[in-house]
């Protein structure tokens, strides 16, 4: 193993280029699937933050005039530059956050989507003419950049949640200060080189590590516009009160606990896919994981042990070894938040089917592994059912209708995901209707929008008025100006009136 002084240290990235701190000023990062740690990640604060927002603000006004045909040039290199080091950033989120490579590859094409939108912005940029709306008056709308903008993210998809961002900040005129977190450093530092290499101006995108420090001085930074934050609802909740009433346009997409019903003519066979792929998928640490199943009538019946048998075949390891399904825990400290989870549903009552505490991984007793966890008898009242666990544990609760389930969602104080397995086309179209949850899929069972439209939750899953990407995405990260303009012919100017203008 390397002594610490020969570990690689990573550096923010400010001005197009790598800033390098001390080994005093960094912490460690793991690979969870070894338990050994492999790197060094900067410990930024307020005096990184000023100089990122200072190269942020300068590179600006040149940004901001840049033709958008030669912005959109830099965004089809940098999507090319993305899918050619696709391996290499699934390999880096590997290694630092535990899942497994083709998920990590799933994850980068995913974020991909959202450059690609990106890419063809303009036409999205494109404002409103409405000619001679008064004698010669005319009326437009444009949008225009909002300056200096920023990105604070979680550790769960270190490629995709700030490619779901920063590629519309960027393509509407912004520049940007990525705050990733600290715990997947690795494909944030290629995401910077790779912008460097499409030829992005310096100071349009910088990235700077570190935690509560560094995120109060980019909330509290009074050249910092607006800031898109994704993450858990504690601090999403603080970053959206503090940043807005300092005058900020902020969107938090926060905390969740989905839940999926399942109605008695589901095909079982594809439900127990969906609620096994969806709750034990990335150890559960998805915030579109459906980790409640809400089962309706006799569902539980025929759906408990086609779950169980699918539980039993499945495959826990590193993640870059194939055939695994599920890699560890992203920290030891989590696992053991985890474990403290379960210990709390088999107090609070909740029936214990497959406990995954016991589970070790015998080539790496050092990972941080846990095995997957099966309640049934889940009821409302149960923290376990309430709280968001974020690991390797499905509930299921027992409904005896489609009423009382559809209920329960809407009770629910998070609100980011949700879905129906079902054949009747009618309890379907009732669903989506009712139900207050605004991503919904049906027979979907991590209903995550495709990259070009839009993305946020509702009540404790998401605080703003406006979703990431899309059409919200480009309303956040603009001001839109309407223009009224007169050109009276040469010599007519008419007489002056002190009278309200009115449009005949
Ligand atoms: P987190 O809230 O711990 O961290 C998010 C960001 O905030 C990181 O950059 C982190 O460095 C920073 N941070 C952490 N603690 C802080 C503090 N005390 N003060 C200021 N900043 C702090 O979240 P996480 O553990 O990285 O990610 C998991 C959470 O994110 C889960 O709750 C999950 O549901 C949520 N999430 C939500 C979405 C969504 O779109 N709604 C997507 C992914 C993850």
């Amino acid at each position: 193993m390397p002594s610490s002084a020969q570990l690689p240290v990573l550096s923010h990235w400010i001005n197009g280029r790598p800033v390098e701190v001390p080994p005093d000023q960094t912490g460690p990062v793991y690979n969870p699937a070894t338990g050994q740690v492999i790197g060094r990640v900067p410990r930024g604060g307020a005096g990184e933050v000023d100089t990122a927002v200072a190269a942020a603000k300068a590179a600006f006004p040149a940004w901001r005039d840049l033709p958008l045909i030669a912005r959109s040039h830099v965004f089809f290199a940098f999507r090319e530059l993305v899918w050619q080091h696709r391996k290499e950033m699934a390999e880096l989120i590997t290694r630092d956050h535990g899942k497994t490579f083709p998920d990590a590859l799933g994850e980068v094409v995913r974020g991909l989507e959202t450059i690609e939108f990106a890419c063809g912005l303009p036409v999205h940029l494109a404002g409103l003419n409405t000619p001679n709306v008064a004698t010669n008056v005319d009326a437009f709308t444009l949008r225009g950049p909002l300056g200096v903008t920023a990105a604070i993210t979680p550790f769960n998809f270190p490629a995709m949640v700030p490619m779901w961002i920063y590629p519309i900040a960027l393509m509407c005129g912004n520049t940007m200060i990525l705050k990733p977190s600290s715990h997947t450093p690795g494909a944030t530092q290629l995401q910077a080189e790779l912008w460097k290499a499409a030829g992005l101006p310096d100071g349009v995108f910088n990235v700077v590590y570190g935690g509560r420090e560094a995120v109060t001085a980019i909330v509290e930074h009074p050249d910092i516009a607006a800031i898109q934050f994704v993450g858990s609802t504690a601090v999403g909740r603080y970053v959206y009160e503090t940043g807005t009433k300092l005058g900020k346009r902020v969107g938090a997409y926060t905390s969740a606990k989905n839940a999926m019903i399942v109605l008695p003519d589901a095909d079982m066979e594809l439900t127990a896919d969906a609620a096994v792929a969806s709750g034990y998928g990335s150890a559960g640490e998805r915030c579109m994981a459906q980790t409640l199943v809400i089962a309706v009538g006799d569902a539980a019946e025929k759906l408990r042990p086609l779950i169980l048998q699918r539980i039993e075949e499945l495959k826990i390891g590193p993640g870059m070894e194939p055939g695994v399904d599920m890699g560890p825990i992203y920290t030891a400290e989590h696992r053991e938040s985890v474990i403290r989870w379960i210990d709390k549903g088999e107090a609070e009552g909740a029936e214990l089917v497959v406990d995954g505490r016991p589970f070790h991984h015998p080539e790496n007793p050092d990972g941080f592994f846990l095995g997957v966890t099966l309640f049934d008898h889940v009821t409302p009242q149960m923290e376990i059912y309430k709280e968001e666990i974020f690991g390797p544990v499905l509930g299921m609760v027992r409904a005896e209708t489609f009423d009382e389930a559809l209920g329960l969602i809407n009770s629910h104080k998070y609100a980011n995901g949700t879905a129906i397995f079902t054949t009747d086309g009618g309890a379907a179209r009732r669903f989506k209707l009712e139900v207050n949850v605004p991503m919904i899929g049906v027979n979907v069972p991590i209903p995550v929008p495709v990259g070009y439209l839009s993305f946020g939750g509702a009540r404790e899953s998401g605080f703003g008025d406006l979703g990431m990407r899309g059409e919200d995405g480009v309303r956040f990260f603009t001001q839109q100006k309407v223009v009224t303009e007169r050109w009276p012919e040469p010599g007519r100017r008419g007489a002056l009136s002190l009278v309200f203008p009115s449009n005949s």
